[in-house]
This record gives structure tokens, C-alpha cells and sequence, in this order.
């Protein structure tokens, strides 16, 4: 049996509003894109993940697909297994920093930094984004965390 992955439209402007029209993993607004984002199911529907407003997130469609059903990775370094950042369980500023230049988003912690790679969260298209809203003062979300030195 397939799981229903019906949702309503009214759920997902919930989550929109919510996440504050921000990607929950990589902070890309969706303010300024062609396209809406998805409704991401945190943990997959196929892993008994539900409809439920705490597993689902705003996902960019890049940080959707490339989070596709994973949940956890494998650290490369310490053969550990790492729970992938959870925007209803985890706060982003916990985990996650943008770089002086406010280019990069630097992992805080092993979650943030398995996050950042699994999830390729400065890949160079992004960058190359980035770059060109932080010269018109779309970037970086106001609230969010810049490296000082
Ligand atoms: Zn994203």
C-alpha cells in the first residue's frame, strides 16, 4: 500500500508562512523564485513519516532532492551514524553559520557539517546566487548567524 501524500493547500501555506518563505535547510528564499518550493516530508512517508505538521518542512528543490529519503548518513571520518538536521527538532542557528563573506554556510556541529555536505549546500550555482542578492540586500535572512572573525 502507497502511503497519501495529499496535502492540502491550506497545510502547505502553513508551512510556507511558517518557515518564513525560507528553505529550512539551506535558507534560500522563495520570495525571489520561479518556482514554489516543495513540502518536504522530513522523515519519508515510506519510513513512517506522516502528513503531520512536525515532519514536514520547506525544501528548496535542490535540498529536496538531494535530502531525498535519507534521514541519517554515515560520517566518512568516524564511521558514526549522523541524524541529518531536522527544521521541526533542530534550530538552525545552532547547527549552522553563514561564512564572513556571507557566501557559505558553515556546519556548527557533526549534524550541521553532515548536513551541509549530504545536502551540497554550497554547491556553485548557489554561490554564484548568494552572491548576486547580497548586492541588492536580499542575503543573507536578516536573523541569521555571521561569522565575525
Ligand atoms: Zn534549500
Amino acid at each position: 500500500m502507497s502511503a497519501n501524500r495529499y496535502l492540502s493547500p491550506e497545510i502547505k501555506e502553513q508551512i510556507r508562512q511558517k518557515a518564513n518563505y525560507l528553505c529550512e535547510y539551506c535558507h534560500t528564499s522563495e520570495k525571489w523564485q520561479y518556482v514554489k518550493f516543495t513540502i518536504d516530508h522530513i522523515i519519508p512517508l515510506n519510513q513512517g513519516g506522516g502528513n503531520n505538521r512536525e515532519n514536514l518542512a520547506l525544501a528548496c528543490f535542490h535540498c529536496n532532492r538531494k535530502k531525498s529519503n535519507k534521514i541519517a548518513v554515515i560520517d566518512s571520518e568516524t564511521n558514526k551514524e549522523i541524524s541529518l538536521f531536522n527544521p521541526r527538532k533542530d534550530n538552525w542557528k545552532e547547527h549552522f553559520i553563514w561564512s564572513k563573506d556571507k557566501l557559505y554556510i558553515i556546519g556548527l556541529t557533526p549534524k550541521g557539517k553532515a548536513t551541509v555536505n549530504t545536502l551540497d549546500f554550497n554547491r556553485s550555482r548557489v554561490i554564484n546566487i548568494r552572491k548576486a542578492d547580497l548586492e541588492i540586500n536580499r542575503h543573507p535572512p536578516p536573523e541569521d548567524p555571521i561569522q565575525q572573525e
